[in-house]
């Protein structure tokens, strides 16, 4: 009996552990679920958390990027503005809808592309456009704008992002940003967006109704322009397709099967809902409205 005791002891020792930080085969909690990508456009990042930064170990993971860059909640949830840090300056609580708390850090104090710091921790500098503090947020929603503020001031701009599972302490974001989900573009739920997309065509097929391309330049209808860019997408090839020369003369629309791979293009995209699946560019999730090769 006492034996079966302490087992049971034990046991729910054990349960209320796994409860605490429930492990999956990788190691990573299961808390956290699978992250859309924080920062839109191209970024580079190492697994810097716990890295000696004063003092305390760093707290999270610092995705260098382009002052300005879109910086979107990774799962849907709320967000709290928090504008009262000497070092972490403009920053942002997203409290997602799974109980995993992120925090956004360092955003946008700039008017200019300079280090003017003539911003403040306010919606269309720091955060995104319209946003309102407490405002609940979808994965993928525009929350803010990368930058330098706080102790980040003048040094190159970079979100310092932050994973607290639970809302207990702070985990690597690194295993969870590896295998989170790329936006293509951001924007506000619903807002519709036409996208001009530049890059090499992979295949084309006018009966299967597909053209595939790597994708190196993109120019959004809202105003976002990224560049070197190297992802890989498939869009729906619509019949009604415009299809050009770059002298702007109309071609065939079944030329477009004679396309061998690797020839330039620039497509223009219908105009789409701000989904998370338009915003990921998934497969046939865009329609072509005028594709643009070679003569
Ligand atoms: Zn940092």
């Amino acid at each position: 009996m006492k034996r079966k005791l302490l087992k049971t002891a034990l046991a729910a020792a054990l349960a209320a552990l796994s409860l605490a930080a429930p492990l999956s085969s990788d190691g990573a909690t299961r808390a956290v679920p699978r992250l859309v990508f924080p920062v839109v456009g191209p970024v580079s990042y190492i697994d810097d958390f716990g890295a000696p930064r004063g003092r305390l170990p760093h707290q999270g993971n610092d995705l260098m990027g382009t002052k300005k860059s879109t910086v979107v909640a990774v799962e849907a949830g709320t967000v709290t503005f928090w504008t009262h840090s000497a070092s972490a300056g403009c920053m942002l609580y997203l409290h997602g809808r799974s109980g995993t708390m992120y925090e956004y850090i360092h955003l946008n104090n700039d008017r200019t592309m300079k280090n003017d710091n003539r911003g403040r921790c306010v919606a269309g500098t720091a955060y995104a456009k319209g946003l309102k503090d407490g405002a609940r947020v979808e994965a993928g929603q525009p929350v803010g704008y990368l930058g330098d503020s706080g102790d980040a001031n003048g040094i190159a701009s970079h979100l310092h992002f932050e994973v607290h599972p639970r809302g207990g302490s702070a985990v690597s974001p690194y295993p969870y940003l590896k295998r989170a989900r790329v936006l293509l573009f951001a924007a506000n739920p619903g807002d519709r967006v036409s996208l001009t997309l530049k890059g090499t065509v992979i295949a084309a097929d006018t009966g299967a109704g597909t053209l595939s391309m790597r994708l190196t330049d993109l120019v959004a209808s809202t105003d976002l322009h990224l560049e070197k860019l190297s992802r890989t997408i498939t869009l729906a090839l619509s019949p009604d397709t415009l299809v050009l020369d770059e002298f702007g003369n109309n071609v065939p629309f079944e030329n477009l099967n004679e396309l061998s791979g690797g020839e330039p293009v620039q497509i223009e995209t219908t105009s789409v809902p701000t989904t998370l699946t338009s915003e990921l560019g998934s497969s046939l999730a865009l329609t072509t409205f005028s594709v643009t090769i070679p003569s």
